[in-house]
């Protein structure tokens, strides 16, 4: 049974992506894992989030695709996650495939409307909805994940549509995604140096792949430290394989 859970988790990593190019739509990951009425379990679980991108995957009929899972640190100590879930969260955070933050805010909103994609949340975001005009001016950009007849479905918040839509990239994020940036903070996941003793046994899979800065305080910074990041260079070009993009 361990067993099981830990190859549903392991596949579960290989849907998660903090690299601009690879990710399909963005969640608040301690949002997905209390969808209590997905499965009837427990408070929370972390196998939830496998169910909401096997969703993501079959209405965007792309098997693979991936998710942006921004994550309140609370999470990484939460009580109602097993003890395994909580160390295999951790090990996400520290390998950089989900983003940290002390505090959410409107980060999931903000990297959907940098990325163009979708977000997928029960959230209303009424308060916000004119900042983002697309989350109510867009059919499929906010996806509400629901039971459904066949298991998971997402649904459009907006016209009820079931296909998620991908729009344009935020011009302004446009710009600061083709510079690579770097956080002070030396143990700094998303915007490290790459550096440090085992840099080079990091897995192929996340370089290249940086995550969009935080631009609310106008420069870009990380949103984990709050620290201004500096512009180290031009960010290699790389293979894309989002459908219609060029890098
Ligand atoms: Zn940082």
């Amino acid at each position: 049974m361990r067993f099981e859970v830990s190859k549903v988790l392991d596949a579960i990593e290989q849907r998660l992506t903090t690299d601009p190019a690879l990710a399909r739509a963005v969640v608040d990951l301690a949002e997905v894992v209390r969808y209590a009425d997905l499965d009837g379990g427990r408070p929370a679980s972390l196998l939830r989030l496998g169910l909401v991108v096997d969703a993501l995957a079959t209405q965007l009929a792309e098997d693979n695709a991936a998710v942006y899972a921004v994550v309140h640190r609370g999470l990484l100590s939460d009580a109602d996650l097993t003890s395994n879930e909580r160390m295999v969260v951790r090990r996400w955070a520290d390998d950089g495939l989900v983003e940290v933050l002390p505090t959410v805010g409107d980060r999931v909103l903000e990297v959907a409307d940098l990325l163009g994609l979708p977000v997928l949340s029960r959230l209303r975001f009424e308060g916000v909805r004119e900042r983002y005009g697309w989350l109510a001016g867009q059919a499929g950009r906010l996806m509400a994940p629901v039971p459904g007849k066949t298991g998971v479905t997402l649904v459009a918040q907006v016209g009820g549509g079931q296909v998620p839509s991908i729009g344009s990239p935020d011009p302004v994020g446009a710009k600061v995604l083709v510079r690579l940036w770097r956080c002070p903070e030396s143990n700094c996941a998303n915007f490290g140096g790459g550096g440090g003793a085992f840099a080079d046994l990091a897995p192929q899979r996340r370089t290249g792949g940086q995550p969009p800065p935080t631009l609310h305080t106008g420069s870009p910074t990380c949103p984990r430290h709050g620290t201004p990041l500096t512009d180290a260079g031009a960010r290699p070009p790389r293979r894309r394989s989002r459908s219609g993009s060029a890098a």
